[in-house]
């Protein structure tokens, strides 16, 4: 009997300081451990901590590949079964489709990133994508004004535009109670 393998799309989101990138390292450890053919992807304008490595808060890290457009992975991932993409919500909407040709063709696609911004409004790939997927990891964080489960990122400074890579200066987690639009 001829073996089929079955693709899905699995979501990690959650807030800021969630562990998402962790929670994505983890899963593409063990499956290396399994001897599967992993590839991490992020895009390149992410430039944080290094270019060739998938890098979380905890300073654990796997080897990725930097790219500008998502069509970019179906060229890397052809002998590959594990697609990670790391910080997903930085993808414009043809990542969608990427993401469903993919766990079409069979491959496991585990997609990281935040689902919501700092207004509290949906990362539109990431929406699209929580509903396409079989498998979905919503992360808490730890509020940093009451302690309580936290899913809100809050901006910190004055800046408007949508995507600001930050680190602990401009971004905190908060609850729903302390989040300030
Ligand atoms: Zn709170």
């Amino acid at each position: 009997m001829k073996k089929i393998k079955k693709g899905t799309i699995e979501v990690i989101c959650g807030p800021m300081f969630s562990g998402k990138t962790e929670e994505l390292i983890r899963r593409l450890v063990r499956a290396q451990i399994a001897k599967k053919n992993v590839s991490i992807f992020k895009n390149a304008v992410d430039n944080r901590y290094s270019d060739e490595y998938v890098v979380s808060h905890n300073q654990n890290k796997i080897k990725c590949q930097p790219i500008k457009d998502s069509k970019e992975i179906f060229d890397h991932s052809k002998e590959i079964d594990i697609v990670g993409i790391d910080e997903t919500q930085f993808f414009d909407l043809s990542i969608i489709d990427v993401c469903n040709k993919l766990a079409n063709n069979g491959k496991r696609v585990i997609v990281a990133g935040l689902d919501r911004d700092y207004k509290s409004i949906p990362f539109e790939s990431m929406a699209y994508l929580l509903a396409h997927a079989e498998k979905i990891t919503k992360l808490s964080s730890i509020c940093m004004i009451c302690g309580g489960y936290a899913y809100f990122s809050q901006r910190l400074t004055d800046d408007k535009s949508q995507i600001l890579v930050g680190e602990s200066e401009e971004y905190e987690a908060r609850c729903r109670k302390c989040f300030k639009p």
